[in-house]
């Protein structure tokens, strides 16, 4: 069935971007005092920011311009990603991102000021400001990367055009990709991108499974070099940005934000290849097994391990269940996830030229946004329960953080969203003895959750890893390298377990996250932690359920492995990494043990 055009939706299964304005009106009017706002800073402080008294009192100003900024690109912003085909709300949002360029780059001048002024004048504001202070001390860390003040306006008017191959690889992947039925035993399927990567990858018939994943496979490739040739451009870019400013190597520079260090990124990556491989070929050769398949193939990889025990779950369904699995986490936690509901945070609906994958946005001072396209399935109540976790984690920052301190290292940014999917997979699992149902929730969490978050993301940052070293290293990409790479990088973790279908190797095509610079290995990360955070509630109550709470109302006033730390983690070693692969291998040992018992019965 070929999904429907967003005008044919039922508004219950839509978000509601009102929360954040109420009408037209109000949002232009938004615009309007925005764009006075900064005005009024560059009248009153520009060429005049030489002492702490003035630092002070023009960030006051200007965080009230960063949160009108959230709000209005908020509004115009999530309007284009569930509907592409909307060409009015695409004009709105890109005359707002534009306005938004301009605006900002005459209000470039703020951080350049500052950081022309001796490091006792920042110090000194440092101490004077109430909501200022993480920023500060930023740019005293970013102090020997800035370059010239013209040359950042320059750059920060560009700020739009340097987001052209994300828009292209969108408008070529949600836009122009129209995908041909295919036929499996004289019967004829339907195709789409999310069609594909939401339901034939999941597919108990093999014919239909893999002929899918062909036909997916034949069209994407049809925009290989358009796609390469973007993606190419994005990496060049971030490669000449950060030669510009100074840093040593490109993944320096990327890495900077996040304040982690390359160790801490390369132990990710090194480790789950080498140590999840054998686990995860194990529970690969489970999934052949039980489907009697021939081989087992890439295109077979999302199976579910017991396909007849896969219930449908009603969007009704879903709140309570999200609501008690989550409930160990307090009664503001829960009243939050009645109201997402009850108000409309949430949009379910599947429509054409929707963005695929799920997200959640949560513009300071309002609601959380969380886009999904809902399946009916129980891995669809795991997400949301994911994508709350980013709405309980910024609804506690943003009460209790200044706008500038609820940036939050993207390290350690899907730890709250990940810990919620174990909590409720732990949840569900002591609510029923059946050992079919037990191994289906284990192996749910290892092909949801782990799989997720500890292969198909760990492999993009492996990927991402070869090709940001060849860029480094002076050099471009094109399809055929970015094929090959992705091909061996599949090899190294499979080993002969899995064969590769042709197609396999195009996986780099398919993930937004590759325009977003070293994001794919943080999924990891911040499951480490989760997965430290979570056996450690269920181990000690109430205590860890308190420190959690601190972890996220901190914001972004520690770095990744103070906010760990607060958590009772220590993430400068290696062991809570090693802890969460061995509790990986003990799911899967499980999972092999209670197959065992339900063949024997
Ligand atoms: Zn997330």
């Amino acid at each position: 069935m070929e999904p429907v055009m967003r005008k044919d939706v039922p508004v219950e299964e839509t978000w509601d971007l009102s929360l954040i304005y109420p009408t037209e009106e109000a949002f232009e009017e938004a615009v309007e005092q925005m764009k006075a706002l900064a005005d009024e800073i560059c009248e009153k402080y520009q060429g005049k920011m030489t002492d702490a008294d003035a630092i002070v009192a023009c960030l006051d100003a200007y965080e009230e311009v960063e949160k009108l900024s959230a709000l209005v690109g908020s509004y115009a912003g999530l309007a284009v990603e569930v509907d592409y085909y909307d060409g009015t709300a695409m004009e709105r949002d890109r005359r707002i991102r534009s306005m938004e360029a301009e605006l900002f780059s005459r209000l470039t001048f703020i951080r350049s000021e500052i950081m022309e002024q001796p490091e006792a004048v920042i110090e000194e504001a440092i101490e004077k400001t109430v909501k200022a202070k993480g920023y500060l001390r930023d740019i005293l860390r970013d102090k020997p990367h800035r370059l010239a003040p013209e040359t950042e306006r320059v750059l920060a008017a560009f700020s739009q055009t340097f987001e052209t191959p994300y828009e292209i690889y969108n408008i070529a992947k949600l836009a122009d990709m129209k995908f041909p039925s295919f036929t499996v035993n004289g019967k004829e399927y339907p195709l789409g991108y999310s069609l594909f990567e939401d339901d034939y990858e999941y597919e108990r018939d093999t014919d239909v499974r893999r002929t899918a994943f062909k036909a997916f496979s034949d069209k994407i490739r049809q925009y290989e070099n358009l796609t390469a040739a973007a993606y190419n451009a994005c990496v060049t870019t971030e490669k000449t940005e950060s030669r510009l400013r100074g840093y040593a190597s490109v993944f320096d520079y990327l890495l900077f934000d996040q304040k982690v260090t390359r160790e801490m990124y390369d132990r990710q990556i090194d480790i789950i290849t080498e140590k999840l491989a054998p686990h995860m070929r194990r529970y690969a050769k489970l999934i052949q097994k039980i489907y009697g398949l021939d081989k087992m193939t890439f295109a077979d990889l999302k199976l579910p391990l017991d396909p007849d025990y896969d219930p449908k779950v009603t969007i009704e369904e879903s709140h309570k269940l999200v609501r008690e699995g989550l409930a160990i986490l307090g009664e503001d936690y829960v009243s939050m996830i009645d109201e997402a509901y009850r108000d409309r945070w949430i949009d379910f609906a599947k429509n054409q030229g929707k963005c695929t994958g799920g997200f959640c946005s949560s513009p300071y001072g309002r609601g959380s946004f969380i886009l999904l396209s809902w399946n009916n399935r129980m891995s669809d109540v795991s997400t949301i329960a994911h994508e709350l976790g980013h709405a309980g984690h910024f609804r506690n920052a943003n009460a209790n953080q200044s706008l500038f301190d609820t940036e939050v290292s993207g390290y350690f940014i899907e730890a709250p969203s990940t810990m919620n999917e174990i909590l409720l997979a732990h949840h569900l699992l002591k609510t029923n003895d059946d050992p079919r149902f037990k191994r289906w929730m284990l192996a749910s969490m290892i092909g949801n959750t782990y799989y997720h978050n500890f292969v198909t993301h760990l492999r993009e940052a492996w990927y991402q890893r070869e090709v940001y070293r060849i860029i480094d290293d002076g050099g471009s990409v094109d399809a055929e390298t970015l094929s090959d790479i992705f091909r061996k990088n599949l090899e190294l973790f499979w080993g002969d377990t899995v064969e590769l279908t042709e197609g396999a190797e195009l996986t780099w095509m398919r993930q937004p996250h590759y325009y977003m610079g070293l994001y794919s290995y943080t999924y990891s990360a911040g499951l480490t932690v989760a997965t430290q955070a979570a056996l450690r509630i269920e181990r000690e109550g109430a205590p860890a359920v308190e420190d959690w709470k601190k972890v996220l109302k901190a914001g972004s006033t520690l770095d990744p492995a103070g906010l760990a730390k607060l958590a009772g983690i220590d993430i400068s070693t290696d062991k809570p990494l090693l802890d969460t692969i061995d509790y990986i291998g003990s799911v899967i040992d499980e999972i092999e043990r209670l197959t065992e018992e339900i063949e024997k019965k």
